[in-house]
């Protein structure tokens, strides 16, 4: 305005909420860029402007970590961009991460008021867009430190759950050493999920910042192998130990055929694709079979990620092989939409029954048995039954098995006194991540099983909280 009075605001229900813009899915299929492209500043303001910065916030209550949102979106409706991304990172020390891959659709963005009557707040949109414009700006800025306390601590796994604990411990002025089996830290977020959802460089970023608060990363440490949690606690002069080491084995259907060449588990296909960079094969050194008809059997988020990495790695034909009807489906609404634009074709109701192969002992087709919804079973989804004589077989040179992971078994096994569930997961107090073992606490996936980034940071916050208490009180 010509008199300097700053412009009025729109009525916030009169905004609809902005959409993101991102890549046609005929060119992002060729490609392993990020598809969104993230909001640009004017789009963010207008966006945090439909927020109608309720008294009471159910956003907040919705997030595990209780960032506050109201008032970051705030900020960021007053073009305070790096403000906005102060305040969330005091309770998220990853919201580059969290802003691309939490399920807001359930959590923060559900409870949101305006959904009620339209569209919640892209509150995930908004978090990307503050953590991105930091990071990019070069404004990421390092918090005070609390004075050292002279008490040290070893996280085990340097994956969302881990880190937080190292984030948070550091802050107070702990001397934290983050121990990964990998030679880069991350967890799942650098080995599992796929580059164009999630690009590395955002992961590494944020990890060099909990780096930068002073947590110490040694990789290649395999504790149960190079060390045990014992010797953490005796010799190595560790005072608590915090084992954050997800949920990592892949289950199988033990069903004929599963070790032949070309059946992998959705753990090892990632793995190679976005960890090693398979994509990037020969410049970088591990290969991926070249496949041209790929059966990614499964219904959830790693089965999307599979089928969409397949895809961008030149198969003709991906089929995505699921046993239940698509409104069963695990994954998000968001993933499986992404995945049929991305020509991935659904195979419903189907079940694999066996795998047969060729002389070479080479996958060359999936046999299947068609479905039909039963009644509903414990998990309050009705029952996959067979359709008897519906059998039929696909032409493959891939299978990709994505049924879920279980825990990773290491920890428990070579830590006496430690005790797991009938799955393998340690035994923890959801409050505190105590577990069986004084002075051990734990959290996260290897705790739940397989679930969520912003779960296992959850766990990790209420973790690191009460190891502080334990550090100080010594009590148990
Ligand atoms: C393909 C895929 C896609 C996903 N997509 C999403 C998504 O979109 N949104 C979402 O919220 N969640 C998603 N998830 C789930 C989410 O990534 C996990 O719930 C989360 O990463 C769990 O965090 P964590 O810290 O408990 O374990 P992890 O991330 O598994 O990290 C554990 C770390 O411990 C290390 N480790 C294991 N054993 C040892 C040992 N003995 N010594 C030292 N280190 C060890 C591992 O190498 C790893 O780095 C996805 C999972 C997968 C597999
Ligand atoms: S519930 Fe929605 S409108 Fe209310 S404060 Fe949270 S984001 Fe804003």
């Amino acid at each position: 305005m010509a008199d300097g009075t700053p412009k009025p605001r729109p009525k916030p229900f009169s905004i609809p909420r902005q959409p993101m813009p991102e890549q046609p899915p005929q060119v992002r299929v060729g490609n392993f860029r990020e598809v969104p492209f993230g909001l640009t500043p004017d789009l963010a303001i207008l966006e945090a402007t439909r927020c109608i910065q309720c008294k009471n916030p159910q956003c907040v209550k919705g997030c595990p970590v209780s960032v506050q949102i109201p008032e970051f979106i705030d900020l960021v409706a007053k073009g305070k961009f790096i403000e906005a991304a102060r305040k969330i990172k005091e309770t998220n020390a990853l919201p580059a991460v969290c802003g691309r891959v939490c399920p807001q659709e359930e959590q923060c963005e559900m409870p949101c008021v305006l959904g009620k009557k339209g569209e919640p707040v892209a509150i995930g949109r908004l978090e990307r867009f503050v953590a991105d414009f930091e990071r990019v700006t070069g404004n990421v800025e390092i918090p005070g430190i609390g004075a050292p306390t002279g008490k040290r601590v070893a996280v085990v796994g340097a994956g969302p759950a881990g880190l937080t604990v190292a984030g948070d411990l550091v802050q107070i002025g702990h001397d934290v050493t983050i121990f990964e089996a990998l030679h880069k830290p991350g967890g799942v977020l650098m080995y599992g999920i796929p580059e164009f959802r999630l690009p590395k460089e955002i992961v590494q970023a944020e990890v060099e910042y909990i780096r930068n608060l002073g947590a110490k990363l040694e990789c290649n440490s395999v504790i149960g192998k190079s060390i045990t949690i014992d010797e953490l606690l005796g010799e190595e002069g560790f005072d608590a130990v915090f084992v954050g080491t997800g949920a990592g084995l892949p289950y199988f259907m033990n069903i004929p055929g599963e070790n032949l060449i070309g059946v992998y588990s959705a753990n090892e296909y990632l793995t190679r694709a976005n960890l090693m960079k398979a994509y990037r094969f020969p410049e970088s050194d591990t290969p991926l079979n070249k496949a041209t008809n790929v059966a990614v059997v499964g219904g959830g988020n790693v089965a999307m990620d599979a089928a969409r990495t397949a895809k961008r790695m030149g198969a003709k034909n991906v089929y995505l092989v699921y046993r239940r009807s698509k409104k069963e489906m695990p994954a998000r609404v968001e993933e499986v939409h992404h995945a049929e634009e991305e020509g991935i074709e659904f195979h419903l109701l189907t079940n694999p029954i066996v795998y047969h192969g060729d002389d070479d002992s080479r996958v060359t087709e999936v046999e299947c048995q068609k479905m039909e919804l039963g009644e509903p079973d414990a998990s309050g989804r009705r029952r996959p039954v067979v359709i008897k004589g519906s059998e039929f077989k696909l032409a493959v040179d891939t299978v990709i098995v994505s049924i879920g992971n279980g825990a990773n078994p290491l920890v428990p096994s070579t830590t006496p006194g430690l005790d797991t569930n009938k799955w393998g997961n340690i035994l923890a107090d959801q409050e505190t991540g105590k577990t069986s073992k004084k002075g051990v606490f734990a959290g996260g996936d290897i705790v739940i099983g397989a679930a969520t980034v912003i779960l296992a940071m959850g766990a990790g916050r209420k973790a690191a909280a009460a190891m502080h208490e334990y550090l100080k009180t010594g009590a148990w």
